[in-house]
């Protein structure tokens, strides 16, 4: 009875050894994904996890319950894709109900057009999506899908619906879609939208990621601004784009740039696997079983004891500029990007 009574109780709020808030926490529901972007899966066939490995949505929650209970105010749920694991609109509903106070996605849209409605009835506030090419034969050798109307019609249910703000997102690599800079910004401007660009990461399942395919923050708003002028938006810390609107009209831009202008030291980001793994930082070399507590008769205190513990661990930062860096064995698509 005792013990009941603590495990709904509100424990201290997570903090690391630099003092760095613990706020965010993504949370991946699948490694399956509908697409296979080339900066991302191989073009070789890749293993899933096995079924019984991932987690129920009955031990997501009671994990997002406990972290929640420990000062998670923003999740977002992601994957591999989301909204191909059956049941993500509920266990929406379900984290809305913890008292999630910022619920978002991200996802590629694919699905998006059908499932839109139902993910607001849920409670969802915000949504993610992936958009790496405005021109259909590019997006299509990007993605290796013919998806592109789709994804389009998914933008638009969004920005139809009360998911605001709509977020769109491309990872620029050199040589393949850095010439759409300009017209990512346009598609900005014209649809009211936020564009954010992201640097490509070592986290790429082939291994080909180089230096020289990262295109920086600071090329994208040289580029931007030589056209419209730029005016910073204020943002808070911990977020991870810096942003800018446009001077003469609507539309935002948002610059993510971990490699060029690593942010680590805001960082207030865990990561939960499909697997169960937590992760203090998307370059960790280790992750963190929370499965076998789950499924071995832990109590929400003892899990919460080995978070704190885990976040205890969380690194200082990313190293990917540092001498002698290696990727984790993880690819994003296994992490939950
Ligand atoms: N399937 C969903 C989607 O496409 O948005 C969610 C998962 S995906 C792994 C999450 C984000 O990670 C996407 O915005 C994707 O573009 C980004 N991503 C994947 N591999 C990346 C890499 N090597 N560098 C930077 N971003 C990457």
């Amino acid at each position: 009875m005792f013990l009941m009574r603590l495990e709904g109780e509100k424990r201290m709020p997570l903090t690391d050894k630099f003092g760095r808030p613990i706020l965010d926490l993504r949370i991946s529901v699948t490694d399956r994904c509908n697409f296979r972007c080339v900066y991302c899966r191989s073009a070789d066939p890749e293993n899933h996890m096995p079924s019984n490995e991932l987690l129920t949505w009955e031990e997501y929650e009671r994990l997002a319950r406990i972290l929640v209970a420990m000062g998670i105010r923003k999740v977002r749920v992601t994957g591999g894709e989301p909204l191909v694991r059956e049941g993500v609109e509920n266990f929406i509903a379900r984290l809305k109900a913890l008292g999630v106070q910022d619920l978002s996605m991200t996802t590629n849209a694919h699905l998006l057009a059908d499932r839109c409605d139902r993910l607001v009835a849920a409670g969802m506030d915000r949504i993610n999506i992936s958009l790496d090419s405005l021109d259909r034969a590019k997006f299509e050798k990007i993605t290796r899908t013919k998806s592109f109307d789709k994804v389009m019609a998914g933008i638009d249910a969004a920005q139809a619906s009360q998911l605001r703000p709509v977020k769109v997102n491309a990872v620029l690599v050199r040589g393949v879609n850095d010439d759409e800079v300009e017209a990512f910004a346009g598609f900005a401007r014209q649809r009211g939208l936020i564009m954010r660009f992201i640097e490509f990461m070592p986290l790429d399942a082939d291994r080909a990621w180089t230096r020289d395919m990262v295109v920086t923050g600071a090329e994208v708003h040289r580029r931007i601004s030589a056209l419209w002028p730029l005016v910073p938006v204020v943002h808070e810390r911990s977020e991870t784009a810096r942003k800018y609107r446009f001077a003469d009209g609507p539309g935002e831009i948002g610059l993510i740039s971990p490699v060029s202008q690593p942010f680590c030291g805001a960082c207030s980001r865990i990561r939960l696997t499909a697997d169960g793994k937590l992760r203090t930082c998307l370059f960790s070399k280790e992750d963190h079983d929370l499965r076998y507590l789950l499924r071995g008769g832990a109590s929400d205190r003892e899990i919460g004891d080995e978070i704190i513990a885990i976040v205890a661990q969380k690194e200082k930062g990313h190293r990917i500029n540092e001498p002698g860096f290696v990727p984790p064995s993880r690819t994003m698509v296994s992490i939950g990007g």
